[in-house]
């Protein structure tokens, strides 16, 4: 897995623009007609069913209990986010871990892809599945809890060490692998406290009053990363304007363009690589929710750089669950490879200078993988009670790969009416002013 959206160069050129079908005789048009109207798109086929998901197991030796730093023993294990790797806080021993989708055989030609492989991380979530997990404490034997619903670890009560989950239970609460925080949260504060300042004219004094970007949180977010390998056909019409003048028509003179119209097909193989889809059923049916595009314009991830799963890299970060399965997720990847493939076709249609209108698109979807991920952002959060009374979260989210930054910002409103009364009030004296000198 390589480049995100758009796919990358492993895809192959769709044929050149020459149209399939030759030209039907020039049609004279009189008035420019408007542009061929874009055919709605057709949901992508799903691949024909019936064959069972591939399931590629990757906690296969994970260790739940305690984990230890290799050389000391210790449990206190942490991310080390200037270098990626996990860091004993008892003797400073640091070590890598696992390479991700490559070692797991999770990655790899998009274009031998058939069927549905999928990370055993991955699994459609078994609702009975209990949140709260018991774990015995190798060091002193005592029965330790895990609540999943909010982490995969524990502190022993007894002895103090820390107990990991590693091995998956259906419960969304184990991904495949782990994208581990590389922006140290002292970055994450600069970014936030500059994207505010750019904002601090309009923003509202409370939130200037009140607003301390130390309060930032690091959270990994739950993502499927799909790839996606589908055959696309794509037939319409497209018009090319050969020439245009004007005829007297009475008194009146009118434009005539004459306009070629042609079969236009496009037939080309489609490697969809690394599209990340939330997996946060809440976060899902808020699309329309700014906290939500506030993270899609974060976007993208370098997901090839993910590493197997380990608890160890979550200490001292929030996570959330995925509690979405395959299925519901499909539509949306698929609509999404959907997207790709037009916008791919479109890239080859240059010639047809008054547009392409597709009657009918076939996107036959042969092979999907699916790979269960946690995404790291800082996120901070500000709720702003407004005068009448409601309530409003406003963050501001950084990508914690990139350091790609967008939020939103509680808005002073008098000021921002005062700003806009001034613009217009310039506007009127400059068009008095060109009204006297045209006078
Ligand atoms: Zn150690
Ligand atoms: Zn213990």
């Amino acid at each position: 897995m390589s480049t995100p959206y758009p796919p990358g160069p492993s895809t192959p050129p769709p044929p050149p623009p020459p149209p399939v079908a030759p030209a039907v005789p020039a049609a004279s048009a009189t008035a420019p007609p408007p542009p061929p109207p874009s055919a709605p798109p057709a949901p992508p086929a799903a691949p024909a069913s019936g064959a069972e998901p591939l399931i590629v197991r990757t906690d296969a030796d994970a260790k739940d209990g305690l984990v230890k730093c290799l050389r000391c023993g210790a449990t206190e294990i942490s991310l080390n986010p200037a270098n990626g790797h996990l860091t004993c806080h008892f003797c400073r021993f640091e070590w890598q871990g696992q390479a991700g989708l490559a070692s797991l055989g999770l990655d790899g030609d998009i274009g031998q892809l058939t069927g549905i492989v999928m990370g055993s991380g991955s699994v459609d979530i078994v609702p009975s599945t209990d949140e709260v997990l018991t774990f015995k404490c190798t060091a002193c034997g005592a029965e330790v809890v895990i609540d999943t619903a909010h982490g995969t670890q524990a502190r022993c009560h007894w002895c103090r060490n820390k107990l990991s989950m590693n091995q998956q239970v259906p419960n969304g609460a184990v991904p495949d692998v782990v994208l581990p925080f590389s922006l140290p949260k002292a970055a994450a504060v600069a970014k936030i406290s500059e994207f505010v300042n750019k904002r601090q004219f309009f923003a509202h004094p409370t939130f200037k009053a009140e607003f301390n970007p130390e309060n930032v949180m690091g959270v990994y977010l739950p993502y499927m990363v799909v790839d996606v390998n589908a055959h696309v056909t794509l037939t319409g019409q497209g018009e090319h304007e050969t020439r245009s003048y004007t005829v007297k028509d009475g008194d009146k003179e009118r434009t005539v363009f004459d306009v070629d119209v042609y079969d236009v097909a496009r037939d080309f193989d489609l490697h969809v690589d690394d599209l990340t889809v939330e997996s946060s059923s809440e976060r899902l049916s808020r699309t329309s929710d700014s906290s939500n595009n506030i993270i899609n314009a974060i976007m993208p991830f370098d997901v090839e750089n993910a590493v197997r799963y380990d608890s160890n890299y979550l200490a001292g970060f929030a996570s959330e669950r995925r509690d979405s399965n395959i299925d519901q997720l499909t539509p949306l990847a698929l609509t999404q490879a959907g997207d790709i493939a037009r916008h791919k076709a479109n890239a080859t249609l240059k010639f047809y200078d008054r547009g392409v209108r597709w009657d009918d698109e076939q996107v036959q979807v042969v092979g999907q993988r699916w790979v269960a991920a946690y995404l790291p952002v800082w996120l901070y959060s500000y709720h702003q009670t407004t005068s009448d009374g409601k309530s409003f979260l406003h963050y501001v989210a950084v990508n914690a790969r990139t350091g790609e930054t967008m939020g939103s910002v509680p808005i002073h409103k008098r000021k921002l009416f005062a700003v806009s009364a001034v613009v217009e009030v310039i506007g009127a004296i400059v068009g008095a002013v060109v009204m006297f000198v045209g006078g």
